[in-house]
């Protein structure tokens, strides 16, 4: 695998959980990338013991709700010129549109074909979504 120990402007993606690495790689089609990337796998953190992490030459759109959900402790660290020049850290998104189904064969999104399912986070530590049209609930994993 291929170490880079400082990009000049990109992203880097810290503080995955060890082992999940490879599908957020995978997930943003960075195996496809025709830029510099690198994953890392476990790295040591003082804070988790070990942790991946991605580094990209590139400044692309990242999906971060989709990240969030993945994995809400990520942070991404945006490069210019060698240096951070932000931060961001990733939390469970208060709101997924489209992402989860809603199982409720009563529920209106699954009679009506055209609304988008919406589900609101309702407990944030374990990961607790409710369905904005009815009472059912998800619960996210991994
Ligand atoms: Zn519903």
């Amino acid at each position: 695998m291929l170490y880079i120990d400082s990009i000049h402007r990109g992203i880097v993606i810290d503080h995955i959980k060890a082992g999940c690495g490879l599908s957020i790689f995978k997930y943003l089609k960075l195996d496809e990338a025709d830029y510099t990337v690198a994953l890392i796998m476990n790295a040591p953190s003082k804070k988790y013991g070990k942790k991946d992490l991605i580094k990209i030459e590139n400044t692309i759109d990242m999906d971060l709700t989709i990240l969030g959900l993945i994995d809400p402790n990520i942070t991404i660290n945006i490069i210019d010129d060698e240096k951070i020049v932000k931060k961001i850290k990733l939390s469970l998104p208060k709101k997924v549109e489209g992402l989860i189904k809603c199982k409720n064969p009563r529920c209106v999104t699954s009679e009506e074909r055209d609304i988008e399912h919406k589900f609101v986070l309702v407990d944030e530590d374990k990961g607790i979504y409710k369905c904005e049209y009815c009472e059912q609930i998800y619960t996210w994993e991994e």
